[in-house]
């Protein structure tokens, strides 16, 4: 029997990889998780979520993938070697290219998980002209319960260490404005980041973010959608019943 992290790592997997949720097809996605000081385990590139094994997970140093963030210009060929030398194990399959911006997120105070998917309602709006409203505005409550006040938005980067790069900067800047971490990070034709510090608070993050989205293209239908003002936000998100809704969602 895998470790009770493994475990959580592999359920988490499998709830974003439901087909009937459309978030995540074929090799679409990844996921990860903190598992010591210096290591934490992703899903290997190309393997699926939806039927994620142990074998299919690899456990990587945190140490060998962060010092990547500060170098610019290294060709494909070195951000390969620099993944597969990440590896605690070397037989171990290859880790995703998505791994270091994992691997940053997961050194981030009180980050235990981080889910990616190319949902399918999200991508339609991250794909619209309208995608950086998604990520600044706010319609109901729920969605400020799971996903925060505001989500980072990534304008449209090649995928690798430049999206990490990227990823780094926008979400230190999001903190700082912000003075809390994002719960959701959407990227602009390509897809959405949740994090937390327990796998359902990156599950609900996820869901809700898609369900979020569905009700952005139905209002939009109707000339919408109507947002909440920047009070609204404010006042919901200090609410103690909604700190209460939090804690009993392991958020
Ligand atoms: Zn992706």
């Amino acid at each position: 029997m895998s470790n009770p992290i493994t475990q959580d790592l592999l359920n988490l997997s499998h709830e974003l990889g439901r087909e009937d949720r459309g978030l995540a097809m074929l090799g679409e996605g990844n996921t990860s998780t903190r598992l010591t000081d210096d290591t934490f385990l992703v899903k290997a590139s190309g393997t699926c979520l939806g039927t994620l094994k142990e074998e299919d997970v690899v456990e990587c140093r945190l140490s060998a993938l962060l010092p990547m963030l500060e170098k610019e210009n290294l060709t494909d060929q070195q951000v390969d070697d620099a993944l597969l030398a990440a590896r605690v194990d070397p037989k171990a399959k290859k880790p995703s290219v998505e791994a270091v911006f994992h691997a940053w997120l997961l050194s981030l105070p009180g980050i235990k998980f981080v889910g990616h998917t190319h949902a399918t309602t999200v991508n339609q709006i991250l794909c619209s002209p309208r995608a950086r409203e998604l990520a600044a505005r706010r319609m109901f409550p729920d969605e400020i319960v799971c996903c925060g006040v505001a989500s980072v938005f990534i304008p449209l980067t090649d995928p690798g260490l430049k999206l990490a790069q990227v990823i780094r900067r926008e979400t230190e800047a999001f903190i700082k404005k912000h003075q809390c971490q994002p719960r959701v990070i959407l990227m602009q034709n390509h897809g959405i980041i949740t994090l937390g510090g327990t796998w359902q608070s990156v599950l609900a993050a996820m869901l809700m973010a898609e369900k979020a989205a569905k009700v952005f293209v139905g209002a939009a239908q109707l000339g919408g959608p109507v947002f909440f003002s920047e009070e609204n936000i404010a006042r919901i998100a200090g609410r103690p019943d909604e700190a209460y809704r939090q804690r009993a969602l392991k958020m």
